[in-house]
């Protein structure tokens, strides 16, 4: 299949995707691969593989301004790629798709871009205490260049993010918030229909860090109507290395460039230089073409099959793992929001995450475990971390029962 190919929608199976993802099929440490780390970064589909040799073994050539067949198709279909990905979360055009090396690539652009031009002393960023370190370092280094403030809006024992206490905390001074679309380390589901309203209301900016949102959502920037919205492309079935920064066009006009050199530019002169316009100006240097050629395979990968078929499979697989969780003794779930996507984060009395990761990785389930980079967050439930399971498409009901039977022996052995 082409990368850009347009496909027929085709009924959803897990068993059948499965067959697609060459890496699930071994043994890991003398066991069947459970790879349940989806939220760290997930697995690639053979067309997805297949679109990066393709590129280096047939096309490979920088892009733009070549004079040359290999430089036009390369920057034929990197800009393809552009348009597929950009259409997949509905943008109005694709010039406001900013490609970046991935989410956090992309929220230090916004900082750096538009806080710097945007912001200044007295002025107010708000994050939830929810945030991945991505969506919360960046607004600190700004923040303390400019004297502006970062605060932190509260999250409820659940891990929804207070909305009565957001209301009391935007105010005239709030220029910016920035939340996750569905928190890595809980998987609790923000409520951003409510959110940007509310800040539209006062007239505060909204970031979006759809890391994780990309991953389980069929993302429409207009219908969320956010001002910035930024992912990683290997959290979605592309490669590590390419993801984008989605924005309003009037933002992007407005915004300063990230960082200077090759393709960024209009004229360079010692007198002085002008800038290209979106999306160029905020691309300086040789992009990752290879991976965002990649990117758009995955999206039409993706685009097979029903995204609300998907998201059932998945949340079918979510409460299955709760239920199974009730066998175990001890276990306590960390976030326990109703609106969540298939992320199970667990403690069990007595016991060190670290060391269940550890073991689980002896039976052949990959798990995560430790702060999630969400260290705040941890500070909050006054935990050291968690035990993440995080699943994805590809994960089956079997993969859960391996997950449960693999706990009872590690704790066997560590109590
Ligand atoms: N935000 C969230 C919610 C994430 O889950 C992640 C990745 N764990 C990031 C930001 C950072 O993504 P990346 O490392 O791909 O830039």
């Amino acid at each position: 299949m082409s990368a850009l190919q347009q496909v027929s929608i085709r009924p959803f199976s897990a068993e059948q995707v499965r067959a697609d993802f060459p890496i699930l099929h071994q043994d890991v440490n003398g066991h069947p691969l459970v790879y349940l780390d989806n939220a760290a970064t997930t697995q690639k589909p053979q067309p997805v593989i297949d679109a990066i040799v393709d590129y280096y073994s047939r096309y490979n050539s920088n892009v733009h301004r070549g004079a040359h067949a290999l430089a036009d198709l390369a920057t034929k279909k990197f800009e393809e790629a552009r348009e597929c990905v950009a259409n997949a979360i509905n943008s109005p055009t694709s010039s406001q798709l900013i490609w970046t090396r991935g989410t956090t690539e992309a929220i230090n652009l916004v900082a750096h871009s538009w806080g710097k031009t945007s912001l200044s002393a007295n002025d107010v960023i708000l994050v939830s205490e929810l945030e991945h370190h991505s969506n919360i370092v960046p607004w600190q280094l700004v923040a303390d260049e400019l004297g502006a403030t970062v605060k932190a809006i509260p999250v409820s024992q659940s891990g929804a993010i207070d909305l009565e206490s957001l209301a009391t905390m935007l105010d005239k001074n709030v220029k910016l918030v920035a939340v996750n679309h569905i928190s890595n380390a809980l998987g609790t589901i923000n409520p951003l229909e409510k959110i940007v309203p509310m800040c539209r209301d006062t007239g505060a900016k909204v970031l979006v860090d759809g890391a994780q949102g990309i991953a389980h959502f069929s993302v429409d920037v207009q219908a969320l109507d956010c001002d910035f919205y930024a992912f990683s492309g290997h959290k979605v079935f592309g490669p590590t290395g390419i993801g984008a920064l989605w924005a309003k066009q009037e933002l992007l006009d407005s915004m300063q460039p990230y960082q200077g050199g090759g393709e960024m530019i209009e004229t360079v002169s010692f007198s002085g230089t002008t800038f290209n316009s979106a999306p160029y100006k905020f691309e300086a240097g040789t992009p990752n073409i290879a991976g965002a050629i990649a990117l758009a395979a995955a999206f039409a990968y993706l685009s097979q099959f029903d995204r609300v078929e998907m998201l059932a499979h998945e949340q079918d697989l979510l409460a299955y793992c709760v239920k199974r969780s009730a066998e175990i003794e001890g276990l306590q779930r960390i976030g326990r929001e109703k609106n969540s996507a298939a992320i199970f984060s667990f403690g069990v009395d007595g016991t060190h995450p670290a060391d269940i990761g550890v073991l689980l990785d002896q039976q052949g389930v990959a798990v995560r475990t430790g702060h999630h980079c969400a260290q705040p967050l941890m500070q909050r439930y006054n935990i050291p971390g968690t035990v993440r399971a995080s699943f994805s498409i590809y994960n089956t009901r079997a993969d859960v029962d391996c997950l449960f039977a693999s706990l009872k022996k590690v704790l066997g052995f560590l109590r």
